[in-house]
């Protein structure tokens, strides 16, 4: 090992010693022209800056990511609420039938009220109860 480093050594010398000259040949002042240690401190620093970082930290970061991203976007996609039909869908009085279906959020308004009755057309839920005609008001 200690013949590696010192094989280092001499090409690092031999570089120093390139990179006066040609200083010397670019009219550099003496005291702007590195040392042997200030030049051995780059070189060794541009080596370690070079280097790659570890794989293995690179390979996991970006699948757990993938993860997470596919994962919002299942969640988007259930909180997407169901498209409001056009106004001239909605007050063309013409093949709106209430069915019953699930229980769910009135779509009249701002009512805040549950039904299981919804339109066959405007496919939306509407409260159609002995209290409440949502179901007319909102096909007005
Ligand atoms: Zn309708
Ligand atoms: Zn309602």
């Amino acid at each position: 090992m200690k013949i590696i480093f010192h094989l280092i050594d001499l090409s690092l010398v031999n570089a120093w010693l390139l990179y006066r000259r040609h200083c010397s040949q670019n009219q550099i002042h003496t005291k702007d022209v590195l040392s042997l240690l200030t030049f051995r401190i780059d070189v060794a620093k541009s080596l370690l800056q070079s280097s790659p970082p570890p794989p293995p930290v690179q390979r996991g970061r970006p699948s757990l990511q993938n993860i997470s991203d596919q994962n919002n976007t299942t969640i988007d996609v259930r909180a997407a609420p169901v498209p409001v039909p056009p106004t001239s869908t909605r007050i063309d009085k013409f093949d709106h039938w209430p069915v019953s279906t699930t229980k769910g959020r009135c779509r009249n308004g701002r009512c805040l009220g549950y039904s299981r009755i919804s339109c066959t057309k405007c496919k939306a839920r509407l409260c159609l109860n002995e209290k409440k005609n949502c179901f007319k008001d909102y096909h007005h």
